[in-house]
């Protein structure tokens, strides 16, 4: 029974009030049984977009449109699980510690409440960002066309919060649902990308989903997101990113679910050879495995879209 968590009885015992001052939410205006203010989760400018209803323990932002009950708000401020939320919850208002609801009787909690997700899942997120520009100037310099940046969701973000000014990149799991945005920097800023803290990287393979409904047996397989779109662009639909250079125990079980031969194209450089083999080690015997070589310093996104096509063809 490892695994449940009791939100309801998490919901039931912490007030969003609470909550709100446990973040230490600045500028909060009390209006009848109403607190109004800025919106922590996007911090946007307007200091009336966030409005919490006491009575009803429930919150939502006009701006950003995030809205819900105490764990949505955890999860939104942490960039976690909803599961996440309420163990935290549980941690910083000291409830019954891990465990003691576990043996309560499943009886006794409504249906829907008990919710059981797999360890490290990552949740779809309860919001998409809007107004995303897909025609900014650095996709222009990536080789990345108007077509591809807006079958994928990518593009400049002017909005607010924590991914203002970068390029967002939506990243999505098997099924579609958007768990994570990647913000890349143009200014040279760090993290050069972007994530939430408590997205599981391993746990996901950029572009599954697309690659996937291809209906294509041969995958290939590339390192970061910019090679992906341009393969993509290259008119090889099916291909995913493992976001880095190693292949994890998921996503190696994803790619062996959907696919017989995987086509390895990671850069040319001394981490994606590495990577290469390790991962032609790792699938040998379980699938066709074929590697191909980009030219040393390369990466295939850099690659003009007839060099990919020979390549990987
Ligand atoms: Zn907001």
């Amino acid at each position: 029974m490892r695994g449940w968590v009791d939100f309801g009885a998490v919901k039931q015992a912490v007030s969003l009030e609470a909550v709100l001052r446990h973040y230490q939410v600045p500028g909060l205006r009390k209006h009848h049984h109403q607190l109004v203010g800025r919106c922590p989760i996007h911090r946007g400018q307007r200091d009336d977009s966030f409005r919490a209803s006491l009575s009803k323990n429930a919150f939502h932002c006009f701006a950003c449109q995030a809205s819900g009950n105490v764990l949505n708000f955890v999860a939104a401020m942490e960039k976690c699980s909803i599961r996440q939320a309420a163990l935290r919850l549980r941690r910083w208002f000291s409830l019954s510690a891990p465990g003691e609801s576990v043996a309560r009787p499943r009886r006794s909690v409504r249906k829907g409440e008990l919710v059981r997700e797999k360890e490290g899942c990552n949740s779809p997120l309860r919001f998409v960002l809007t107004g995303i520009d897909h025609v900014h100037p650095y996709l222009v310099e990536r080789g990345i066309d108007r077509a591809t940046a807006v079958e994928f969701g990518v593009g400049f973000y002017a909005g607010p919060g924590l991914l203002s000014g970068r390029i967002v990149i939506p990243i999505a799991n098997a099924r579609g649902q958007i768990v994570a945005y990647a913000g890349r920097a143009l200014d040279g800023s760090l993290p050069k990308y972007k994530l939430p803290v408590s997205f599981r990287k391993a746990r996901e393979l950029f572009n599954l989903h697309r690659a996937a409904a291809t209906g294509s047996k041969t995958v290939i397989v590339v390192e970061g997101y910019f090679d992906c779109l341009r393969v993509h662009r290259a008119g090889l639909p099916w291909v995913v990113a493992l976001m880095g250079s190693s292949l994890s125990a998921a996503q190696e079980n994803a790619l062996l679910g959907a696919f017989d031969r995987v086509v390895l194209l990671l850069d040319g450089d001394a981490a994606g050879r590495t990577g290469s083999q390790a991962i032609v080690a790792r699938l040998s015997g379980r699938c066709l495995v074929a590697e191909v070589q980009v030219p040393d310093g390369a990466q295939p996104d850099q690659l003009s879209l007839v060099a990919i096509q020979h390549l990987v063809g």
